[in-house]
């Protein structure tokens, strides 16, 4: 068993969009933005098995092992402490699989590794995936004589994608998400169902936000194996033409930010040059007064990868000085850790004074923010001795604040790269969480029955009031 797959399930839609991309000078990539989204990932699987109380217990040392910052794991923590949903009972989570065979005689196998590596891969491997969690409703997963998970005939798997990251500018629609269609029709060969939905479960506040695509059969689980086969084969002519001395097939977007040849890609390195050189090829910006259409076209593309090549060297050069220690140069200077005092203004003592220079106006100089209601919260619950009570808190503070008419929202604009909102389908038909967990272990819940045809919700707008997957017509038991 030494399989060579040509794309995992995470790398597919970049491979599809690029076909040279990973086929040349690959490098690992990692980022604090990875090890972020890898340790919260752990921390769900632990929620998953253990419950919630456990998994936060586990979460100092799950990032520690993910090398995150102080600053980090606190970020990390405050998501996760505001992030109710939990993963119903019997759901699986962490499981990565091979899709092997060719068109009309495919298998799938569990596999070794995740995150885009495996190991020990079937010859006839054609790719392979690790999903994040997957369940079956109304009726849960089971284990058949053999000790193979399988769903029940009657239900539905659910297979669902976390992400951590602030912006879906790099995560494609999941009607159109490669990786989530592969994952899913693996683990639907595997356990044998019948049907299926992809979902991406943005990590935010209370039930996260929820992106699912629409019911998947047979048909379309056929569609993706050929749309692999396609891919495979594409990218061994892709790989067999590198190897004979031609210049990769490159196709630049959003999909670049994590490719693993980068570093070393015509494409962005023309881009960089052009970026700093002008038609004499001197190291000055081409950045004319008045800017053709396509010179206008490339520049915001140019300026991307200068700053994400920019964060890339300072993150490495940052690795580099908490591994060795800080950097010294000649003058004396030195590249390092620094502490940079700031004043902070303590808010209850200077109250009085603001009350008596500012007056009426005192309202204006104090500026509260969430996070500090939050801290105070956490104070005041030290104080008496409560535990896990800051959600509740919150929860109950703001919609106070809400119905008082203290939050307003700020529109404030920005410059920068984003999928607009019209981009992309505004409805599609999915599933919405059933079981939540705020406190301790997992809430058992009310089974319901699966409607033929499920209702659309509102693409990443929050829970609807009822799940559009389920109806209450069809109890059955959990
Ligand atoms: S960096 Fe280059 S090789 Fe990688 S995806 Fe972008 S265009 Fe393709």
């Amino acid at each position: 068993m030494s399989g060579e797959i040509l794309f995992s399930a995470s790398s597919a839609s970049r491979a599809e969009k690029c076909t040279g991309s990973g086929l040349f000078n690959a490098m690992r990539v990692s980022s604090p933005e990875g090890a972020f989204g890898s340790a919260g990932h752990e921390s769900l699987y632990h929620r998953a098995i253990y419950g919630v109380d456990e998994a936060m217990r586990m979460l100092p040392d799950t990032c520690a092992r993910f090398g995150l910052t102080e600053q980090q794991t606190g970020m990390l923590a405050a998501r996760l402490r505001k992030f109710a949903w939990s993963p119903p009972p019997a759901a699986v989570g962490e499981l990565s699989l091979a899709i092997c065979g060719t068109l009309g005689d495919v298998r799938v196998v569990r596999s070794k590794g995740g995150k885009g590596h495996y190991e020990d891969l079937p010859d006839d491997a054609l790719t392979a995936g690790q999903l994040d969690v997957m369940w079956a409703e109304p009726f849960p997963l089971t284990r058949n004589a053999d000790g193979r998970i399988v769903c029940p005939v009657k239900s539905t798997l659910i297979v669902t994608d976390y992400k951590f990251g602030e912006s879906d500018h790099y995560v494609d629609p999941v009607e159109r998400n490669l990786q989530l269609a592969i994952n899913t029709t693996a683990a639907a060969l595997w356990t044998g169902a019948e049907r299926a939905v992809a979902v991406v479960l943005w990590v935010r506040d209370e039930h996260g936000e929820w992106d699912a695509g629409p019911v998947m059969t047979s048909r379309d689980f056929s569609a993706t194996l050929e749309r692999v086969v396609a891919l495979r084969d594409k990218r061994i002519a892709e790989r067999d033409r590198i190897a004979s001395g031609a210049l990769p097939t490159t196709h630049e977007g959003a999909w670049c930010a994590y490719c693993p040849s980068e570093s070393s890609c015509p494409s962005k390195l023309m881009a960089v040059r052009a970026a700093l050189a002008n038609n004499t090829g001197a190291l000055i910006p081409a950045i004319a007064e008045v800017l053709t259409n396509d010179e206008a076209r490339r520049l915001p593309i140019y300026a991307s990868t200068l700053e994400r090549w920019a964060k890339k060297l300072k993150d490495a050069a940052q690795a580099h000085v908490r591994r060795n220690g800080p950097i010294t140069y000649e003058d004396g200077t030195q590249y390092g850790k620094v502490v940079v005092e700031r004043e902070r203004i303590d808010p209850v003592a200077a109250m009085t004074v603001l009350h008596e220079e500012l007056g009426p106006h005192v309202g204006e100089a104090i500026d509260v923010s969430k996070a500090a209601i939050e801290r105070a919260f956490d104070s005041l619950h030290a104080d008496l001795g409560l535990t896990r009570q800051t959600s509740a808190a919150m929860r109950r503070t703001l919609a106070k604040l809400h119905e008082r008419k203290a939050i307003t929202k700020v529109s404030r604009e920005e410059m920068r790269m984003h999928r607009p909102s019209d981009a992309t389908p505004k409805e599609v038909a999915g599933a919405t969480p059933a079981a939540t967990s705020t406190e301790g272990a997992f809430e058992s819940r009310q089974a319901r029955g699966v409607q033929a045809q499920p209702k659309a919700v509102t693409r990443r707008n929050g829970l609807p009031e009822e799940s559009p997957f389920f109806s209450d017509a069809d109890d059955g038991p959990l």
